[in-house]
């Protein structure tokens, strides 16, 4: 009752690239596979609490491993949500991440083009899509699965080689979870530190992967010590170890240890399996609340833009925990839109279990929390900039465009966010500014913060209304991302008080380059630059008093017209 089923086109290539990948790093595989199995558990007790109908025990949540050096096998099981035949397909043979097909085009374009695709292409491309199960097939000639989900009565199971196709089958008798079995590939026995049949090297593995997993994740024991005079009893030890598995993580959430105990490499740990990212983390923050409502919270920024950020269905929001037990996964009321990117958990002390997400966007305390979260995250990305400029420019090219959506629906945190903000100016081909800095470089008389929007740097760099500004001495922000087009019109000014400076479109004619005062308002704009652009031509445009129904002529000895001007000046009559 077997049958044989393609995988999805895309998940395809993304086999392909795992399977042919020289990725330095195999052993994260089993990070993969225990981050699934301690998602899997999370997601069971949460569904458990909502539906007290599931009938399913609760009490003994866990992960196990085991290895068979003698088949070449590691097994990882857990009594979790489990999965239907649909999902398996759904989840398993096809890859559902929006953004996918965007990169995958990448890929194709490079192995289009002829050349071989290169490992950095491949690494970059693991990275971005966080390969989650798929990584099993790095040291797999085959994978195997049987999963029941729970609240059903009958599991199924899945096996493939990674190449193209995979079997389902029915499985009646399926305990409840899954159990996912790696058959390991020949060549990995040799290499002692990396030979996944080895229990000491899973537990080296997941000590360094997955100790802060909340779960209790059990291992069979290795053989003993290799001391001088033990003798060999393989044939006991096998029997023994079904009894006999033994917890190897810790346990501890991460946020309520001391500061000072936690490695740089737990946090990214940590970060990684939040955010199924598979790259460190940019910035790790940390804080706590306490008082009437103690709370704590350890967040990160991403160094590179999730590949859904500037997508309409994008994820958003952190974990949330109460007490150290999960509750919830995006918690979105703990997140404004804009800082999407923010990923990490929440950690707070007085809410309920079984709390509903509509509950929370109502509850005051998870508003002062957001507050506080929000202040955080600004405050860093604003320090990041002056304690590491590198790093900072980094984020703001990944992740900049979100963090100004925020100056559309953040009114009480506008001067924050622009604090936070740089963009490019005239000032400096190569490098972004900040306002402040902008305002620092402003000469005498001039009171206004000059912008022009546009699509690109380069259209807007050759605007002929730039010229005039250049000629002034006025320095100009060059803004192309589309959202700056919407701030600008909201934005008023950047600062407060007396020191607040004003947007100011050079290309609205509205601006005032205080020349002189007696002419008529509302032409500086246009005379100041139809004197630059036809600097060649004529020494100077100037309203006049003599025209009346012609909207231009030209006085003194002056050559002829140049052609474009004459069409200019005909389109511009009324
Ligand atoms: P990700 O974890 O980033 O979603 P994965 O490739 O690791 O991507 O897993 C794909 C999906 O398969 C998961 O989102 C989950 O729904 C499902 N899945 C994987 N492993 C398990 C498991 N042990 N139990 C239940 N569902 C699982
Ligand atoms: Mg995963």
């Amino acid at each position: 009752m077997s049958e044989t089923i393609e995988f999805q086109a895309e998940a395809r290539q993304l086999l392909q690239l795992m399977i042919h990948s020289i990725y330095s790093d195999k052993d994260v595989f089993l990070r993969e596979l225990i981050s699934n199995g301690s998602d899997a558990l999370d997601k069971l007790r949460m569904e458990s609490y909502r539906d007290k109908d599931l009938g399913v025990d609760t009490s003994d949540l866990h992960i196990e491993l085991r290895t068979d050096a003698e088949n070449r096998t590691f097994t990882i099981s857990d009594n979790g949500i489990g999965m239907s035949r649909d999902d398996v397909v759904s989840l398993i043979g096809t890859i559902a991440k929006s953004g996918t097909a965007e990169t995958l085009a990448k890929l194709r374009e490079a192995q289009g083009s002829g050349e071989e695709v290169s490992e950095e292409t491949r690494a970059e491309l693991i990275g971005q899509f966080g390969i989650g199960f798929y990584s099993s097939f790095m040291v797999a000639d085959k994978v195997e699965m049987t999963t029941r989900r729970a609240g059903t009565e009958s599991g199924v199971h899945w096996e493939s080689t990674g190449e193209g196709t995979y079997e389902l089958a029915e499985v009646p008798d399926a305990p409840q979870g899954t159990s996912i079995t790696v058959h390991l590939k020949a060549e990995d026995a040799e290499d002692s530190l990396h030979d996944y049949a080895d229990p000491t090297v899973v537990k080296r593995i997941v000590k360094r992967y997955s100790d802060f997993i909340t779960w209790p994740i059990l291992l069979n024991p290795g053989a003993p010590e290799a001391v001088e005079g033990a003798e060999e009893d393989d044939s006991e030890d096998e029997e023994t170890q079904d009894s006999s598995l033994e917890p190897i993580n810790s346990r501890k959430a991460l946020w309520a240890r001391p500061r000072s105990e936690v490695s740089d490499e737990e946090y990214a740990e940590f970060y990684r399996h939040v955010s199924h990212d598979w790259q460190e983390p940019l910035e790790t923050m940390r804080f706590t609340g306490e008082g009437t409502f103690e709370y704590q919270a350890l967040l990160f920024l991403p160094a590179h833009a999730p590949m859904d950020l500037y997508m309409r269905d994008a994820k958003r929001g952190v974990q949330l925990y109460v007490k150290r037990v999960f509750v919830m996964e995006d918690c979105e009321a703990l997140v404004p839109e804009y800082l999407r990117f923010v990923k990490g958990v929440v950690d707070a002390q007085d809410l309920s279990l079984n709390v509903s997400r509509e509950i929370l966007q109502q509850d005051r305390q998870i508003q002062l929390i957001r507050k506080r979260l929000v202040k955080r995250v600004l405050q860093t990305i604003t320090s990041m900039r002056s304690e590491d400029a590198e790093k900072y420019t980094t984020f703001w090219s990944e992740c900049g465009r979100a963090v100004k959506e925020g100056l559309l629906t953040d009114q009480e945190n506008t001067q924050a966010i622009l604090e936070a903000s740089t963009f490019a100016s005239t000032h400096d081909p190569e490098k972004l500014t900040t306002l402040a800095e902008y305002v620092e470089r402003m000469p005498e008389g001039q009171e206004s913060i000059y912008y022009v929007t546009g699509e690109s740097r380069a259209s807007v760099e050759n605007s002929p209304h730039i010229e005039a500004f250049r000629a002034k001495g006025y320095e100009v922000l060059l803004l192309t991302d589309q959202v700056d087009e919407v701030w600008v019109g909201m934005v008023p000014a950047f600062g407060s008080g007396d020191d607040a400076k004003p947007f100011a479109s050079i290309s609205q004619g509205d601006v005032d380059l205080g020349d002189d005062a007696e002419k008529p308002e509302g032409y500086e704009d246009l005379l100041t630059w139809m004197t630059t652009t036809l600097a060649d031509d004529v020494s100077e445009v100037r309203l006049s008093t003599r025209l009346t129904t012609s909207p231009a002529c030209l006085v003194g000895e002056v050559g002829g017209i140049p052609p474009q001007l004459e069409q200019m000046m005909r389109s511009m009559g009324q």
